[in-house]
């Protein structure tokens, strides 16, 4: 893997340093992992890597095109390797599970603006909210053990108190 990392620091510029390779290994194990889950991930690795460092070497990735930042409404932002095929997320409303799809259309912006009102568009923001398949069965198990009017109060309560 480091050898990989190595060409592809090197091919956008930015210096190969151990903190930056720490923090791709960490990306490529956790897809979708906030800045946070980065830092404990990394520091397993290089147990000397501040909180801030980590940050400033997400920052440099993104700036450089190896990792993506995308930022679902409600949640920290969200780091990934998968850069430059304009994928698009599916997001759990509930669990806040975020799921790859590929773009329907390939090529952004896969959507057309009604009216662009004079600006070069280049890219459409597209976020898939739902439910996942883990969270809708549990409901559905929710929904057999108690009434279904109490059903929803019951899981929101529980979410609180984990
Ligand atoms: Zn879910
Ligand atoms: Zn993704
Ligand atoms: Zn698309």
């Amino acid at each position: 893997m480091e050898t990989t990392w190595t060409h592809q620091l090197r091919a956008v510029g930015l210096r190969v340093t151990r903190p930056r390779l720490s923090v791709l290994d960490a990306l490529a194990e956790r897809p979708h992992a906030d800045a946070d889950t980065i830092v404990t991930a990394a520091r397993v690795a290089h147990p000397a890597l501040s909180p801030q460092s980590v940050y400033g070497v997400l920052r440099a990735l993104v700036g450089g095109g190896l990792a993506r930042r995308i930022e679902p409404a409600g949640a920290p932002a969200l780091y990934e390797l998968r850069v430059g095929d304009n994928h698009h997320h599916l997001v759990c409303r509930e669990c806040g599970a975020v799921v790859d799809v590929d773009c329907a259309v390939g090529a952004a912006p896969c959507l057309t603006p009604s009216d662009a009102a004079g600006f070069v568009v280049d890219e459409a923001e597209v976020v898939f909210w739902g439910l996942c398949a883990d969270c809708q069965a549990a409901r559905r198990q929710h929904g057999h053990r108690s009434s279904s009017a109490t059903a929803n109060s019951s899981a929101i309560g529980e979410g609180v108190g984990a």
